[in-house]
């Protein structure tokens, strides 16, 4: 009796395991075919500059029109795009993407407006670089300036020089280089000067329960210090109440992002949004408007 529990078990487990990789499988054939079909979508989170009282520039963050499942969100795909290094294609469409809507803008009159392109770490050793992506910028007729490459710090895990060399020669472009969900990461911090790095986006783990969290506080005070005395620019992930923003303000965090300010939205409900950033301004920093 016990034996054929045991085997019984055993199929159980089997046909589970089965059902999972023919979903990942049909995922991945999914996933396939829908640059192709046309099914992926950038939708664009605007970053705000607390000093200049305006959006900067705006963060592309990829969507999944599935035929059947709807939305998909990037956390559900993007791991599997890594792991299958189908994110290689996805990454250049993705690029080609921002170029064509920073086109786009600039033919409505919006010409200061930077774009973050998010780019995962084996992109780069999936042929990735800046040759590449400067094939795409200027075949659109974008200029490399305009472009933010965000690189998470897993990106210094390893191979260090050839990180060097690869992140140089986006710099030689003119393009910058952010690091996002930064404090996440498990490199160390000697990383920050060896690099050609021009931006820090702090992970909003450390903004979610600001300002009352006294160890956040801390760590968030230590980053800010931290940054400016490496001459980085500093932007806030995931600012959500005005709480925040005030607390960070006080704290002399220059750029913001975050659902107080907007959610991403599709490319055209952004200049919109700019503009309602714009006007929302005096009222969010009344102290900046006294003098
Ligand atoms: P990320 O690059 O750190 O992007 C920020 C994420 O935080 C976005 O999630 C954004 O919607 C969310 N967010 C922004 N403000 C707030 C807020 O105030 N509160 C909360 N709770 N969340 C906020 P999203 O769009 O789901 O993207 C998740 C991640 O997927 C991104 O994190 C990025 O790592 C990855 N991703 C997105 N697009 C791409 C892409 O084109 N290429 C690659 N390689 N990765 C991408
Ligand atoms: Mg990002
Ligand atoms: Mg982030
Ligand atoms: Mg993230």
């Amino acid at each position: 009796l016990a034996k054929d529990r045991g085997r019984n078990q055993y199929q159980f487990f089997n046909s589970q395991m089965r059902e999972e990789v023919k979903n990942r499988t049909e995922m991945e054939q999914a996933l396939r075919q829908a640059i192709n079909n046309h099914e992926f979508e950038l939708y664009y989170q605007p970053i705000s500059n607390c000093q200049q009282h305006k959006v900067i520039a705006a963060e592309a963050l990829i969507r999944w029109q599935h035929p059947e499942k709807g939305l998909i969100s990037p956390a559900e795909f993007i791991p599997l795009a890594e792991e299958t290094g189908l994110i290689q294609p996805i990454g250049l469409w993705v690029l080609r993407q921002s170029c064509e809507q920073i086109i786009e803008w600039q033919q409505q009159g919006i010409n200061d407006l930077s774009i973050s392109v998010n780019v995962s770490s084996n992109q780069r050793l999936l042929g990735f670089d800046a040759k590449v992506a400067a094939e795409i910028m200027y075949s659109v007729g974008v200029d490399p300036s305009k472009i933010i490459f965000e690189i998470t710090e897993n990106m210094f895990l390893e191979n260090s020089t050839e990180a060097i060399t690869w992140l140089k020669e986006f710099k030689a472009l003119g393009s910058k280089l952010a690091i996002d969900d930064f404090g996440t990461g498990y490199s160390s911090l000697s990383y920050l000067k060896q690099f050609p790095i021009d931006k820090l986006k702090i992970d909003q783990a450390f903004i979610r329960d600001l300002p009352d969290n006294q160890e956040d506080a801390t760590l968030v005070n230590a980053i800010i210090a931290m940054s400016k005395s490496l001459g980085l620019e500093l932007i806030a992930e995931g600012v959500e109440t005005v709480e925040q923003l005030h607390y960070l303000h006080q704290l002399n965090c220059p750029n913001i992002q975050g659902f107080l300010f907007s959610k991403p939205v599709k490319a055209e409900q952004l200049p919109a949004v700019i503009q309602q950033i714009k006007a929302v301004f005096p009222q969010l920093l009344p102290s900046d408007y006294e003098i």
